[in-house]
């Protein structure tokens, strides 16, 4: 799975149940009253008793998402335990349940709390087979008008179908679709044959290897469907592209990714693709980057199909995507995690991977310095703040399972997770790798399952080590210490009370003299390092322990340091060293020892000497967070001629055409003159271009929404002719559904907020993120400050009703365009005011509402 920050559309659903989960009598797995969720007791218990589990399952899929789907499931497993009552997992309840037999008479059970209870005198020691005969649930089945798909992560298949939903219990199953005919459909098993019955088709799968519930997957409706052969292995792609020519010009790129990945995970774990065969659907407004059914991959359209004007970061963050998900297929479907709270493995394992993969496929790349900027700054965002957690949590039930995503899992594991290849050192650690998917293939296995295997390899303290970086939260605290003569040393604290933790870790030291840079190559295992023989360093200028792009925490560089980089970073020859040093001055600005406005005027002289992309992104991306939340309105206004004088020469400047874009969407995002408004409605209008430059349909869109949110005079008119270009009717219901949160009329804004209590309406979660994102701009954040309580007190529900990444975009959504000390104080009032509140909560409104408390200082300090 791939986290995505350009979200998507949700549905309804679980249970989350905040509510800690009341546990009857004392044996809360197996006694007659089974939890709410997929409790671990009762995941435990099942995963002792119940093997060789197989689904034959059947679903009659009408075309109307409106109405009934009809279900039909044989659960076939071998028990060696009678002594307790076998429980399944079944969210619809009762009355989606029409029968349930055993060789084919109807016998008893009881519902409770979300599961099916067959008592134990029915089944038999050893082999048993269920016939269950029910209505599936809509909640985890995605229904739109003319398509559907079936997304179960982490736990949610048992919201459709009967089954253990557990990761642990893997299972071959059959499948059978009966749709309509103008259908397609697609699954884990190869396609086998189909019946024509009438106006409907009856489509059968093979038996899949053994997978878990949450990779197993169909989809079905009006999709086109594109086939390519690479290697002697057909691949087919699903997709709801109405533009022709974007399928032209993408498909050949996206099938070589996917045969690239393949081949290079074949080679580097000597176990040939493991599942056969290899589909991939494209869905428009996917919940995530990414979802990786084995056999049948779920993207995200927009991420995959790109449009002309994509920039370099697109095309890689497509690259990566596909190899992420392809890489999947041996960590995570081939062996799989015990249990959700080992879900990081997979995802570590799948970034590393396609970091790894992606390389030979962009020989142009600085791809250390991609590392860096795609990792460092997304991990530092959540463990900077109060509500960071540890890689590896504890998770009691799978109802809860969302919260083990994040950036801590999808960037800080990855970046620990090179720490220790470089302790193990490369050829060891793939080693390690092919010892751990041979050995649990086609099972599961836990991180200290991986840990055993490696410390057996290697004479270091492996457990030691993930003691600090993987079984607690947070960061050092590293201070440089330096006189600016020959002597200097790290020293490394735990800034969380009562731990007193030590990170052992390999920094890259850059460190500055008059004849240029030399890496310094520092290993920091305890509170303090010396730098041995710094006096052989003729009269250095700096000291950067970021520099080699390698270190993580939260550094404090010495003084003269600071200064020496607020000033030079631009004449810094080596990228990932500009990279590094960007995004500690960031760092440092956040804890107020750098000024934005001077951050900004060392980006303002480093923009036209940078010729890195990711670096151009990075500093464009700080320099608008620094502009939006970090400067008031006064300061904001003086600055804006010269930052939209610097978009507009960056875009002039520029020889890629995805370089020039990256410098629009800046402009267009942090445009504030009449003079850089009125550009920016001519381009709109289509009455001036920007040579180079193709703007597709979501860019004008866009472009539109930002003209709204300016509230410029001809707003209403640009609205309405933004309607009638729209060629792709999913985007165009997207745009209908924001523009209202635009409304210079607040009543308007206040109905579409109000409208989003309902959670029909908050169903597309991207539309209601972007849409939230406008209501609460920072140009209009006095006025939507009345927006933050109601938005905190939706929160459970939306963690309840939401898809897993939903509440933190929620959060975000609501809180990036604040940066008052009120709207601080309100969330701050709200947390006071909460000390029972579910903890994990607590931490992502904590997570989202950093750089608001942060901003409420800084902005006021001035
Ligand atoms: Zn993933």
């Amino acid at each position: 799975m791939r986290f995505s920050r350009a979200l998507s559309f949700g549905v309804l659903v679980l249970l989350m149940a905040l509510a800690p989960a009341c546990r009857s009598g004392n044996d809360p797995s197996v006694g007659g009253r089974p939890e709410p969720g997929v409790a671990l007791a009762l995941a435990t218990e099942r995963a002792r008793s119940i093997h060789d589990v197989r689904y034959d399952l059947a679903f009659d899929i009408p075309a109307r998402p409106s109405e009934p789907i009809a279900g039909r499931a044989i659960v076939r497993f071998s028990l060696d335990d009678r002594s307790h009552p076998v429980v399944l997992d079944f969210e619809p309840g009762r009355d989606a349940l029409t029968s349930v037999s055993v060789r084919g008479k109807p016998v008893g059970f009881d519902v409770v709390n979300g599961h099916i209870v067959i008592g134990k005198d029915v089944l038999d020691h050893g082999d048993n087979s269920l016939e269950i005969v029910f209505r599936a649930g809509d909640a985890s089945l995605n229904r739109n008008p003319d398509f559907l798909y079936g997304l179960f992560v982490p736990a949610r298949a048992h919201l459709a179908f009967p089954c253990f939903d557990q990761p642990d219990l893997k299972a071959r199953y059959t499948l059978e679709l009966t749709v309509p005919s103008a259908w397609q459909a697609v699954a884990n098993g190869a396609e086998l044959k189909r019946e024509r019955l009438g106006d409907r088709v009856r489509i059968q799968y093979a038996e899949t290897k053994p997978i878990p519930t949450y990779l197993f997957t169909f989809a079905t409706g009006r999709f086109d469907v594109e086939s390519a052969e690479r290697n002697g292995r057909m691949f087919h792609m699903f997709h709801r592209e109405t533009d022709r020519k974007k399928v032209e010009r993408n498909r050949e790129a996206i099938f070589d990714l996917h045969a690239r990945a393949i081949a290079w995970l074949e080679d580097y774990t000597r176990i040939p693709y493991p599942f056969g065969k290899f589909d991939f659907v494209l869905i428009p407004s996917f919940q995530f980057g990414g979802m990786e059914h084995s056999g049948a991959i779920y993207y995200n359209a927009s991420s995959i199909m790109l449009d002309e004007s994509a920039t370099e970061n697109q095309r890689l963050n497509r690259a990566s995507a596909i190899a992420h998900e392809t890489a999947h297929m041996w960590f995570g479907d081939l062996v799989t995690m015990r249990w959700f709270n080992d879900v990081w493995m997979k995802e570590v394992f799948a970034n590393f991977m396609a970091a790894k993969i992606v390389n030979p496929s962009f020989p142009a790349v600085n791809h250390e310095l991609r590392f860096l900027v795609s990792n460092y700054p997304a991990a530092y965002g959540v463990d900077r703040t109060g509500g960071t957690h540890p890689i590896r949590q504890p998770l009691e039930n799978l109802n809860a399972a969302g919260n083990m995503y994040g950036a801590i899992i999808y960037s800080k594991a990855p970046i620990v997770m090179r720490q220790l290849e470089r302790m193990l050192g490369p050829a060891r650690f793939q080693e390690g790798m092919r010892a751990y998917l041979q050995h649990f293939q086609y099972g599961n296995a836990t991180w200290l399952d991986l840990v055993k295997v490696l410390d057996d390899l290697s004479d270091r303290d492996i457990a030691g080590w993930s003691k600090a970086w993987v079984e607690e939260g947070g960061r050092p605290s590293i201070h440089t210490e330096w006189d600016g003569g020959g002597q200097l040393a790290f020293t490394q604290s735990d800034s969380q009370s009562g731990r007193a933790l030590h990170w052992t870790q390999q920094m890259d030291v850059l460190v500055g003299t008059a004849a240029g840079t030399q890496s310094l190559p520092v290993a920091l295992e305890g509170p303090r390092a010396d730098v041995k023989d710094f006096t052989r360093i003729a009269r250095p200028t700096f000291v950067l322990p970021t520099g080699g792009g390698i270190a993580y925490g939260d550094f404090t560089l010495d003084d003269a340091s600071r200064a020496y980089l607020l000033r030079h970073v631009p004449e810094l020859k080596d990228p990932v060293a500009r990279g590094a040093a960007w995004v500690t001055l960031w760092e440092e600005l956040l804890d107020r020892r750098v000024r934005p406005l001077d951050l900004v005027e060392l980006g303002l002289r480093a923009l036209p000497m940078e010729d890195t992309e990711q670096n151009v992104q990075l500093m464009l991306g700080s320099i608008d967070a620094a502009f939006w939340h970090f400067m008031t309105e006064p300061a904001r206004l003086a600055l804006a001629p010269r930052l939209e004088q610097a978009c507009r020469a960056g875009w002039t400047r520029a020889s890629s055409s995805s370089l020039k874009s990256v410098y629009f969407r800046a402009f267009r995002s942090m445009v504030r003159t009449t003079e850089g408004t009125a550009l920016l409605q001519r381009v709109w209008h289509r009455d001036e271009k920007i040579p180079g430059l193709t703007l597709a349909e979501p860019d004008e869109a866009s472009m539109a929404l930002e003209l709204a949110v300016r509230r410029v005079a001809d707003a209403a008119a640009i609205m309405e002719e933004q309607r009638r270009r729209f060629q792709n009717p999913d985007r165009q219901a997207r745009f209908e559904f924001v523009v209202p949160a635009l409304a210079a009329d607040r009543s308007t804004r206040e109905a579409w907020f109000e409208r989003l209590n309902d959670v029909k309406n908050r169903r597309r979660e991207p539309w209601a993120l972007e849409g939230l994102g406008y209501l609460n701009h920072p140009l209009h954040a006095a006025e939507s400050e009345r927006y933050i309580r109601p938005a905190l007190d939706l929160l459970i529900e939306i963690q309840r009703t939401g898809d897993i990444f939903f509440p933190k975009n929620w959060m975000d959504a609501v809180l990036a365009g604040h940066s008052s000390r009120a709207a601080a104080d309100e969330v701050k009032r709200f947390l006071d005011e909460k000390p029972d509140y579910p903890v994990r909560l607590r931490r992502i409104i904590l997570q989202s509402a950093d750089d608001l408390f942060r901003a409420a200082e800084i902005v006021d300090s001035r």
